[in-house]
C-alpha cells in the first residue's frame, strides 16, 4: 500500500519569512491538501547563535494569515511531537552516539582556531574547503589525551573517501555527487545540539515524511543526507527540490525588486487571497495561461509534476495587478471590513476615531474600483475626512484665468445652494448644464470643482464624490477656494 502524503515546513528561526519560505511552506499545503495527507510545521532551531528574536511568531502569524492550517507542529501539536527541534535534544544525540559506536562517526578534538587555521592553508594553496580528518583515526590512547584536557569534542560523519552518491528528485531526475568532494561534516556541535543535517534526516524518519518540498539551495546538502539515511539504515523520503525564485532580471531576489517579509505585505494591504495565487504562480502552473486561481482550485489541480525546473520569476508588477483584481472581487460588505482597519491606522492622527461606519461605507465603493491595496485606501480618502484642504493655490487656476474660476466657482455655489436633493444625478442636473451656460467645456468646470472640493486633480467621481461629502462640506470648500482666490 502507498504510505499517506505527510510533508513538512521546517523554517529556521534565523530571520522574518520571506517570499521564499512562504512559497515553501504553500507548496507544501497544497501537496497535503491535494493528496488529503497531514501538513506538519516543525521548527529548526538548532543553530543558537542565529535565533532572532520573534521570528518564529513571525512565521506562525504568516500561516496564519495566509490560512495555511497545519495538522502537527506547535499550537496545535501532535503524535510525532516535539515540533520544536530545541526540545529533541536527547534524541539527536543518541542517534549521533549510535553512529559512533557503529562506526559511521567519530569524536573531533579540533578547536576552532586550527580549523580556523586549516581553511586559510586551504585558500592559500587554492583547495577546496573542508575538514581534512585528523581525528577520525585517533588512536584510543590520543583520544584519552585530547579528553584529559577537557575538550570537549563535535560528532563528525565519515563520508565515504570514494566513489557516488545518487538520488533521485523528483523535479530535477536524477542528481549525482562525487563523495571525493565531500568532507566529513559535523553531526552534533561541541554545545550539544545537533546540525542541520543530523537533525533534519532523524526527524524526517521519526516524523514518517512521505515528501520532502524545500527551496532548492537545499540540493547541495542532499548527498550528505542521502549518506545518514544509508548509515541509519532508514528508508529516504521523496524529494522535489523547488526552482529558485528570481528578480525580473534574474539575478538573486531582493527588496530591491519588491520582495519583503510576508507580514509586510500584509502591512501593506495586499490581499492574503491574492498573495497566495501569486505564490503559487512562483515556480507552479496550472497551464500556460491561467493567472487567476482560487485556492479552492488550486488544492484540486495542485501537481508535482507541474513545478518548473528553471527559476521563477517574481514580478512586483503582477503582484499589484492581481492585488487590484483581488480587492475589486470583493463584495461590498467584506470590502469595507477589511478596508476599516487600513483607515484606522492610516488616515491623519487628527481626525476623530473612531471613523464612522455610516460615513466610510458611503466612501467605500468609491475607491475599491481604484485602490492596489488597503494600504493605499487612507491617502486616496484622507480629503473626506479633514476639516481643511491644503493644496496649492495654483491648481485652482491651471486650466482657466483666475477670473474665470472665481465666476464658475461663485456660479456653481448658487448652483448647489439650493438643490432639493443633493445626490448624485440632482449635482450632474445641475452642474452639467452651469458648464455651457459658463461657456466652458465640462472637463475644465469639473477640473476646478474637483480642486475646489477635493484639494486634488484626480479624484473619484466627482458628483459621487461631493454627494458623499454633503452640502454643507462642499459649500465651505468652495467658500475656502474663492478665498484662496482672492474672491
Ligand atoms: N530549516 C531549513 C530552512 O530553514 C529547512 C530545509 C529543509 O526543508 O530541509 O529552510
Amino acid at each position: 500500500m502507498r504510505k499517506p502524503v505527510r510533508v513538512r515546513f521546517a523554517p529556521s528561526p534565523t530571520g522574518l519569512p520571506h517570499v521564499g519560505n512562504i512559497r515553501t511552506a504553500l507548496f507544501n499545503w497544497l501537496f497535503a491538501r491535494h493528496s488529503k495527507g497531514r501538513f506538519i510545521v516543525r521548527i529548526e532551531d538548532t543553530d543558537v547563535a542565529r535565533w532572532v528574536k520573534g521570528a518564529i511568531e513571525a512565521i506562525l502569524e504568516s500561516l496564519h494569515w495566509l490560512e495555511l492550517d497545519w495538522d502537527e507542529g506547535p499550537e496545535v501539536g501532535g503524535d510525532y511531537g516535539p515540533y520544536f527541534q530545541s526540545q529533541r535534544l536527547d534524541i539527536y544525540r543518541a542517534i549521533a552516539q549510535q553512529l559512533v559506536k557503529q562506526g559511521d562517526a567519530y569524536l573531533c578534538y579540533c578547536s576552532p582556531q586550527r580549523l580556523e587555521q586549516m581553511r586559510a592553508e586551504q585558500m592559500r594553496r587554492k583547495e577546496p574547503p573542508g575538514y581534512d580528518r585528523r581525528c577520525r583515526n585517533l588512536s584510543a590512547k590520543e583520544r584519552v589525551r585530547l579528553e584529559i584536557q577537557g575538550i570537549v569534542p563535535v560528532i563528525r560523519f565519515k563520508t565515504p573517501l570514494s566513489g557516488e552518491t545518487r538520488f533521485r528528485d523528483l523535479i530535477r531526475g536524477r542528481v549525482v555527487f562525487d563523495n571525493r568532494n565531500l568532507d566529513d561534516f559535523v553531526l552534533l556541535k561541541s554545545d550539544g545540539y545537533p546540525t542541520y543535517h543530523l537533525a533534519n534526516v532523524v526527524d524526517d524518519h521519526l516524523m514518517e515524511i512521505s515528501h520532502v518540498l524545500r527551496a532548492d539551495e537545499w540540493l547541495a546538502s542532499i548527498p550528505r543526507h542521502v549518506l545518514l539515511y544509508k548509515a541509519l539504515d532508514y528508508k529516504p523520503p521523496l524529494f522535489a527540490h523547488l526552482p529558485m525564485i528570481l528578480g525580473p532580471d534574474r539575478s538573486k531576489l531582493s527588496k530591491r525588486h519588491g520582495a519583503v517579509s510576508t507580514l509586510d505585505y500584509r502591512e501593506q494591504g495586499y490581499l492574503p487571497e491574492a498573495i497566495v495565487n501569486f505564490l503559487a504562480l512562483l515556480g507552479w502552473s496550472l497551464d500556460d495561461r491561467t493567472e487567476l486561481i482560487s485556492r479552492e482550485q488550486l488544492v484540486r489541480y495542485f501537481s508535482l509534476k507541474r513545478i518548473a525546473k528553471t527559476g521563477a520569476i517574481f514580478n512586483i508588477d503582477k503582484l499589484n495587478w492581481m492585488s487590484g483584481v483581488y480587492i475589486r472581487q470583493l463584495d461590498a460588505e467584506d470590502f469595507l471590513e477589511r478596508v476599516l482597519p487600513f483607515l484606522e491606522t492610516g488616515l491623519p492622527q487628527s481626525i476623530e476615531r473612531p471613523l464612522s461606519r455610516e460615513y466610510v461605507q458611503q466612501i467605500a465603493p468609491l475607491i475599491q474600483e481604484r485602490i492596489t491595496t488597503l494600504g493605499e485606501a487612507a491617502e486616496y480618502t484622507e480629503f473626506f475626512f479633514v476639516e481643511e484642504l491644503d493644496y496649492d493655490r495654483a491648481l485652482l487656476s491651471t486650466d482657466v484665468t483666475d477670473e474665470v474660476a472665481l465666476e464658475a466657482l461663485r456660479a456653481a455655489k448658487k448652483g448647489i445652494q439650493d438643490l432639493d436633493s443633493f445626490d448624485t444625478s440632482s449635482l450632474e442636473g445641475v452642474l452639467r448644464p452651469l458648464a455651457s451656460e459658463l461657456g466652458l467645456k465640462t472637463g475644465k468646470f469639473f477640473g476646478l470643482l474637483r480642486v475646489a472640493t477635493t484639494g486634488r486633480t484626480a479624484a473619484p467621481s466627482l458628483f459621487q464624490t461631493m454627494a458623499v461629502l454633503g452640502r454643507e462640506r462642499c459649500l465651505q470648500r468652495i467658500e475656502a477656494a474663492l478665498n484662496r482666490l482672492g474672491g
